[in-house]
């Protein structure tokens, strides 16, 4: 059996839907389960609607409108037939957020993040199984919060696997076409969790992982996964063939490829993954699998913006690693910077961090009592896995390089 996620991306619309419907008969959907998204942007509604919730009631009612109808347009366009079920469904899950946030008496913000923020799963399931009844296609919703099971740490839950194993092995037929949500599953007491953000193909491979599945297939917006991002490089390359370390290895520096615990199950079962375009489904797209390295061979780029390059020595020339070393790292750790790459020196140590949580002038502070420290903010951080020399001087130039540091497999270069 196979497993199938379609993104938030591609079921925007009406249009989105009845592409689904496409790719699925271009493909075949025996034997298959198919994982959805929130529509479109919905995810980001559903938060709005949380947040109106906690710190501005007085918008909440239009909150609530604002998604009602974004979906009631794609009703409008999906099903002419005003008096079809799927009408009164979609209100009653619209009333049922609705209910639950009159009730609420949880001050938990996560709690009520994951009770509400479901909903656009659950809804978009809903109208896309229905639409597949309607015209013919027939399948079994499934609510996946009765298969995924998980602790109740709401909005970053972990997935206990062998109650999840045993939901589905009792509640799945493998022998038709399943559609169920992406991002979502519930805890012992059945309130819904959510896995994080863009947690949609993590649940696809949970699914795969305990059907014991032939494949996951995530249809995507473009051809498969590129050898650099377009919105940055203007020539870019289809990579066919991604091992899971590889991939894993790209995700680790920065590359929005796949998540790696996305790859974790599916590389315990040695299930493939295809990234395919939802406009060329008959396409190869991209296969991570068993193996070694990529696909062709060909350097891949991988940019992390707006990082902060620091340069620390210490104020009594003494051996900067040796003395301060576990010091430092747990000063970024305290002010949440990621580090994406040191280089030392008998006297200097310099860091590239991610200021993501924008408590950089606390850290420099603290920093500044006990160490000669340059910064510079605004550097970009390039990675250059398979490089040659071409690649690296694509880069250099144009950009003043700060830093440089190869491995065998991987160059960075941090660039002003
Ligand atoms: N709808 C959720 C989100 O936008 C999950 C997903 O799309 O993967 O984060
Ligand atoms: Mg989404």
């Amino acid at each position: 059996m196979r497993v199938f996620k379609f993104g938030g991306a591609s079921v925007k619309d009406a249009n989105g839907v009845k592409n689904v419907v496409k790719v699925l008969q271009e493909v075949g959907y025996e034997n298959t389960l198919v994982v959805v998204s929130a529509m479109g942007k919905t995810t980001n509604s559903m938060e709005a609607i949380v947040d109106a919730y906690f710190n501005e009631k007085a918008n909440l009612p239009s909150k609530i409108q604002e998604v009602t109808e974004y979906h009631a347009s794609i009703l409008k366009d999906l099903f002419p037939n005003k008096e079809h079920l799927i009408y009164q469904r979609v209100k009653e899950l619209f009333d049922e957020v609705k209910g639950f946030l009159a009730w609420n008496k949880s001050p938990n913000y996560n709690f009520v993040y994951d009770q509400v923020v479901g909903y656009g799963e659950l809804t978009s399931t809903s109208i896309i199984s229905a639409y597949l009844n309607e015209i013919g296609m027939q399948n079994t919703w499934l609510d996946v919060r009765t298969l995924i099971k998980t602790n109740n740490i709401y909005r970053d839950t972990t997935v206990n696997w062998e109650k999840t194993q045993e939901q589905i092995s009792e509640k799945v037929n493998k022998k038709v076409l399943n559609i169920t949500q992406g991002f979502l599953g519930s805890d012992d007491n059945n309130f819904t969790t959510t896995l994080g953000r863009e947690g949609s193909d993590y649940t696809a491979a949970i699914l795969a992982y305990c059907l014991s599945a032939n494949s996951v297939t995530i249809w995507k917006d473009v051809p498969g996964v590129l050898n650099a991002d377009p919105r940055y490089f203007k020539e870019t390359q289809l990579l066919n063939k991604i091992s899971y370390k590889e991939a894993i290895e790209l995700a680790f520096y920065g590359a929005s490829v796949i998540h790696p615990k996305t790859l974790q199950p599916l590389q315990r079962k040695e299930i493939p993954l295809h990234v395919k375009s939802f406009l060329n489904p008959k396409n190869d797209g991209t296969t991570v699998g068993k193996g070694n390295g990529i696909e062709p061979k060909v350097p891949c780029f991988i940019v992390k913006k707006d990082q902060v390059l620091m340069k620390l020595s210490s104020l009594d020339f003494s051996f900067i690693v040796e003395n301060n070393i576990s010091d430092l790292f747990k000063l970024f750790h305290d002010y949440k910077m990621k580090v994406d790459l040191i280089q030392n020196s008998a006297i200097s140590f310099s860091v590239c961090v991610d200021n993501r949580f924008g408590r950089l002038q606390e850290l420099l502070d603290t920093l500044k009592s006990r160490f000669k420290v340059v910064h510079q903010e605004g550097v970009s951080l390039y990675t250059i896995r398979h490089f040659n020399t071409e690649a690296i001087s694509s880069l250099q130039n144009g950009y003043e390089v700060l830093l440089e540091q190869r491995a065998k497999e991987t160059v960075q270069l941090v660039v002003k």
